[in-house]
């Protein structure tokens, strides 16, 4: 976890952010100036060219555009994106950071994982360097945030915290996170409660964040190389792998998914070819509670794209 944890309603007001910090953002300044004079931070630089799915090259551009410009510290404001570029740079470079999600979900502000794109396809990336400094949790943020990009945020929470409590690596205590996130965002989801998604995302990021996503996330990245949102996939890739698993989430995960209203997916490569880009994932595939061949992917990708696994 990170050593610093700033939560709960004005924790973003009232934190003292350093001087020369670089603020790094997906959004556009007619939302994060509001965001800024909230927060009431001064003397900083702002990088605002970050697109979702983050490549490489945009890292490495940041990186070389403040150089020698005395940056005493990041912080990533906004949704994963943010704050995986964050994360990468702090490891090039050393300067320590301060993660504040914006959209509640991934977590990212709570674990060591980034996911950054390498030729176009994304990554998942594991280093003690890729912690937050500080992490700040304020639910100031959350009105105003899209229907689509609330929803999306909620299924990659709550299929990271259902993931994580069925993972290989999971323990007593990664579980314990995992299924008070979950218990946290049903009741946000099914009970219309949006004020609860900040604290329980953050609760699977502390959770899946010690243990790991299984089967659904390694599913799904075939279809958010094609476009498709990451929270969006998992709704159908989770479902299907809590299926195979045997999840005690199986029915729960799926009822939430139900009622967020997601549609069916489609892939356009062949499932057979989209198995061999799945097969080498073993950072998801070897937490798997159950081995997976790469007979079951093909069949897990059909019973996402030829049925709807959400009826
Ligand atoms: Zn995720």
């Amino acid at each position: 976890m990170p050593r610093k944890i700033a939560y709960g309603e004005n924790s973003a007001k009232d934190f003292e952010y350093p001087e020369n910090s670089l603020i790094i953002t997906t959004t556009t300044p007619d939302i994060y100036e509001k965001w800024l004079s909230y927060m009431g931070i001064k003397n900083y630089e702002i990088y605002d060219k970050v697109t979702p799915d983050p490549a490489i090259e945009t890292i490495e551009e940041i990186k070389k555009k403040y150089e020698g410009k005395q940056i005493s510290t990041y912080i990533g404001l906004g949704g994963g994106s943010s704050m995986d570029v964050c994360k990468y740079l702090s490891k090039l470079t050393g300067i320590p950071k301060i993660l504040i999600p914006t959209t509640f979900g991934t977590g990212a502000e709570m674990t060591t994982y980034a996911v950054v794109s390498f030729n176009h396809k994304k990554k998942l990336l594991q280093d003690e360097a890729f912690l937050a400094d500080t992490a700040i949790v304020d639910p100031y943020f959350l009105p105003g945030t899209p229907f689509n990009i609330m929803r999306n945020s909620a299924c990659d929470a709550m299929a990271q915290a259902s993931e994580g409590y069925d993972s290989k690596l999971g323990n007593p205590l990664t579980s314990l996170f995992c299924k008070e996130a979950f218990d946290i965002l049903e009741d946000a989801i099914m009970n219309d409660k949006p004020e609860l998604l900040p604290y329980g995302a953050m609760l699977s990021g502390i959770g899946f964040g010690n243990s790991s996503t299984t089967l659904g996330h390694a599913l799904s990245y075939v279809f958010s190389n094609e476009g498709v949102p990451h929270g969006y996939s998992l709704s159908s890739c989770t479902t299907v792998a809590h299926k195979f698993n045997k999840s005690p989430y199986y029915e729960r995960f799926k009822k939430v998914c139900q009622k967020l209203k997601f549609e069916p997916l489609k892939l356009k490569q062949p499932l057979d070819q989209a198995a061999d880009v799945i097969m080498p994932d073993r950072g998801h595939l070897d937490n798997n509670p159950i081995d997976v061949t790469k007979q079951d992917i093909v069949k897990c990708l059909g019973e996402i794209v030829n049925s709807n696994p959400l009826i």
